[in-house]
């Protein structure tokens, strides 16, 4: 087996730093947000973040085993480590990638503060210094999240005039580009298990998008999301029906495993179709990039491998004309690193916002005011990503029965 560990005996001093703990902590926002510290020997501590959900802190302190005593400095080396050391317990795909995405946020904070940079810096440089966020959007109370799983709202929530008038609000807030989610309760019927929709479903989609574009007109950018739902033939009709729209995107029609399905139903519209967030490091991406399987690709850099494997997939990207738009639900902390990557490459598009119910977002890091502004959010020039906890705020919303940063 290859060894990752550390054999490097030439540095400077003050760059001989060490790792002298990893902790987790889970904050329940509207998603359960996986924080992740990492303290050195330095004095130095960098905060991360990993994809929400269970048995990612356990895979963070399993690592601990491996990585206290490494040099934070070496992100891209202790990456490879993670994954090799844990390939066995699937560590090139799935929760492993998402734990080691998160520790990888944290070792770029942690670099960028030992050596007094952003991470942007870091990631090769800055193209812009803002980055624009989409606002993820709810008419009523559409698919939320619960406890851990997913659930279909009444069916008021899905009524064209509600998405219409959370459209309204949303662009009033400032934000040029937004999201819904386009799978219904209605798309269940008359069997919730084939995936097909029927004439009357799709007939409701396009209602739902008419009904916002009338109201918010073509200027403001607009994506819908369908989270896998459906068969080929039933998402070629819906994207079909829908290109008089023009749509920013149409995101995740068909489940992610197939990429000739996702060929079959990107190539055979003019609605740009986007997907990707739950694909794992390059190597899941790469075809879909080369075969054009996808107009706009979404990884989100807190599962797929953290901030530099994002680089490396929007080279990919950028080498097929591919723009690259970051799914995130974090707390301000993953969104943060979110924002130095679209700081840092050329094919950025827009960043994801998935947090407007929770009114105390902003407040999770010590910070004067918001940090989205007119639907931007400024490159920081701070050292590292740039964001620290608010430790009260932090316990405050430590998710009941976990024990939280002590
Ligand atoms: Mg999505």
């Amino acid at each position: 087996m290859r060894d990752y560990a550390n054999q490097i005996t030439n540095r400077a001093a003050e760059r001989d730093v060490a790792i002298t703990d990893i902790r987790t902590c889970v904050v329940e926002g509207n998603f359960e947000w996986n924080l992740i510290e990492i303290e050195t020997d330095a004095g130095v501590t960098g905060i991360g973040e990993a994809y929400r959900g269970g048995g990612v802190p356990e895979i963070v302190e399993y690592t601990k085993r491996f990585l206290l005593g490494e040099n934070p400095l070496d992100v891209e080396r202790l990456f490879r480590r993670i994954v090799q050391e844990m390939s066995g317990h699937g560590g090139t795909t799935g929760k492993v990638v998402t734990a080691a995405s998160g520790i990888e946020i944290a070792l770029w904070d942690a670099a960028g503060k030992l050596l007094d940079l952003p991470v942007y810096q870091l990631l090769g440089g800055k193209f812009r210094d803002e980055v624009r966020i989409y606002c993820d959007c709810h008419a009523g109370e559409a698919y939320a999240v619960e406890d851990g799983y997913t659930d279909y709202a009444d069916a008021e929530a899905y009524s064209p005039e509600a998405y219409a008038a959370e459209a309204r609000r949303v662009v009033d807030m400032g934000f040029s580009a937004l999201k819904f989610d386009l799978d219904m309760a209605m798309d269940n019927e008359p069997d919730p298990f084939n995936g097909r929709l029927t004439n009357a479903a799709i007939e409701h989609k396009r209602e739902v998008v008419e009904a916002v574009r009338e109201e918010i007109g073509y200027d403001v950018d607009l994506a819908f999301d369908c989270h896998w739902d459906y068969t080929v033939e039933s998402a070629k009709r819906l994207a079909h029906e829908l290109e008089e729209f023009r749509l920013m995107w149409l995101e995740d029609l068909v489940p992610p495993e197939n990429t000739d399905a996702q060929l079959e139903v990107t190539r055979s519209t003019r609605t740009p179709i986007a997907t990707g967030e739950n694909r794992f490091r390059v190597h899941e991406l790469s075809g879909l990039l080369y075969q054009h399987g996808v107009d706009v690709a979404t990884p989100d850099p807190t599962t797929v491998g953290g901030l530099a494997e994002t680089v490396r997939i929007a080279d990919r990207a950028e080498e097929n004309y591919i723009p690259l738009s970051p799914h995130n639900v974090c707390s301000p902390v993953g969104t943060m690193a979110c924002v130095h990557l679209g700081a840092a490459i050329p094919n950025f598009d827009v960043l994801e916002y998935h947090a407007l119910e929770v009114d105390w977002w902003d407040d999770l890091i010590e910070r004067d005011g918001p940090l989205i502004r007119d639907g931007y959010i400024e490159v920081p020039e701070a050292p590292g990503i740039g964001v620290e906890l608010d430790d009260d705020v932090v316990a405050e919303h430590v998710l009941e029965g976990t024990s939280g940063f002590d």
